[in-house]
């Protein structure tokens, strides 16, 4: 046990309630679970329903082994970027840009959950279903409401949805899509290169791309994608995937396997974290990347760096990451060269990726570069719209 760490109950119901069993929820939970250090901790998770099925696809790059390999259905180290002028190949190398199902995330993590429960069986992990209502944060400990129970804990880490206020002067657009895992007859995809934006598609006065992730000769995930303020209706989505599939393989036959679809929100706005005893987690807590929509390693990392917080007898209502304001800011311009249509969307991801070495744009990406590597990114930018963007967002501040 290392020093620091609370041992004895004191009247808590449970030591951590995590509310929301998704992505951030689970990735605690588990970690949480196979401490050590914790072990003597019961937890409780709440999720108003059960997730067992596949409703979305992780993907994300990570050199070397993670945490979640075992799960990993498939990996690329080629990918394509296209737009009507340009085809950029890109070789990710030392990252592989992994695929994770959610099914298979939500049915591994329950295992690990299962197992530390036959380890230690005086030990409380337990998992409710009924939603939560209210979640306080109390002088000393956290209060969680759901339907039927209150219940008291040291810490509740919450991904539960929260509302970024209307008054509020913050950049927002939603990346929304609908994605199709289709099998076809004949075998027409190569399963070790996947497209990571092909541009040539309707752009809805706005960004758009298809995503396309094959994952073996006859099987890929076909997703339509678009950064904009306004959703599209279900059909418009279908349409183009359609379309897609009919100009770049004329006349295939296939069948739909599954279909997912999606918005994640894309914003500068700075969630509160303010409580003491209340810790907002995944996309609620400020993990998913204002510029882009990735989501699942910035919430491995703010995993990690809860439990080392917890390991350690520190309050895990930590800032972990000492650039993260730089990244916001860089976030912050390109959304509003984006959301503003300062400059096309296409243009500039092919600008990117066409301009920089591709590791050092994932670096960039996945929040892991060097200062030198954001200065030599952003000057391969085209300046004019940057430097608007620049002025503009100081000009808000100032507002403010
Ligand atoms: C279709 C889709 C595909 C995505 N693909 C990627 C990707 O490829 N790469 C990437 O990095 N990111 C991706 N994202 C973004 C992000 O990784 C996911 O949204 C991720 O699931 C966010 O994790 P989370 O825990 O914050 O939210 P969730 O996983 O949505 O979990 C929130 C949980 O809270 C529960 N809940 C809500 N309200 C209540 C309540 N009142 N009481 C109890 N429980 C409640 C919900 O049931 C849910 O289980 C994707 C998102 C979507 C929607």
């Amino acid at each position: 046990m290392k020093p620091g760490v609370p041992t004895q109950k004191s009247g808590y119901d449970y030591d951590v309630v995590i509310a929301g069993t998704g992505c951030a929820g689970l990735s605690l939970a588990v970690r949480l679970a196979r401490s050590e250090a914790l072990s003597s901790w019961n937890i409780l998770l709440i999720d108003q329903q059960k997730k067992n099925g596949n409703d979305r696809t992780w993907c994300f790059w990570e050199a070397g082994r993670g945490y979640f390999e075992s799960i990993v259905r498939h990996r690329w180290s080629l990918a394509d970027v296209m737009t009507a002028d340009a085809h950029i190949h890109l070789h990710f190398d030392p990252y592989e840009y992994k695929m994770i199902r959610s099914g298979d995330f939500y049915a591994y993590c329950k295992q690990i959950l299962q197992q530390a429960r036959e380890q230690n069986p005086s030990r409380k992990i337990d998992i409710w279903y009924e939603p939560v209502t209210k979640i306080l944060d109390k002088e000393t400990h956290a209060e969680v409401h759901t339907s039927h129970h209150t219940i008291r804990c040291r810490f509740t880490f919450s991904s539960l949805p929260r509302n970024i206020p209307q008054d509020k002067p913050v950049h927002f657009l939603w990346q929304h899509f609908q994605g199709w895992l289709i099998r076809a007859v004949t075998p027409v995809f190569d399963a070790s290169r996947m497209v990571l934006m092909d541009f040539r598609v309707p752009q809805q006065q706005a960004t758009a791309f298809m995503y396309v992730l094959p994952v073996n000769t006859h099987e890929a995930l076909i997703e339509y994608t678009v950064f904009s303020k306004q959703l599209l209706p279900p059909e418009v989505y279908e349409a183009c995937i359609q379309q897609y599939i009919q100009k770049n393989y004329p006349d295939l036959c296939y069948d739909i396997l599954e279909k997912e679809q999606g918005k994640i929100p894309m914003t500068d706005y700075i969630f509160p974290q303010t409580d003491k005893h209340v810790i907002y987690i995944g996309t609620s807590g400020g993990q998913t990347k204002g510029s882009t929509g990735y989501t699942f390693s910035f919430i491995q990392q703010h995993s990690e760096t809860i439990l080392h917080a917890l390991e350690q007898g520190n309050s895990p209502n930590t800032s972990h990451h000492p650039r993260k304001n730089f990244y916001r800011y860089y976030d912050r311009l390109l959304l509003h060269v984006l959301s503003e249509s300062l400059y096309p969307g296409d243009k500039l991801f092919a600008d990117l990726f066409d301009k920089n070495p591709t590791d050092k744009v994932i670096r960039f990406l996945i929040e892991q570069s060097s200062f030198g590597e954001d200065i030599s990114i952003i000057l391969s930018l085209p300046k004019k719209p940057f430097l608007k963007a620049a002025l503009d967002t100081w000009k808000e501040n100032s507002n403010r």
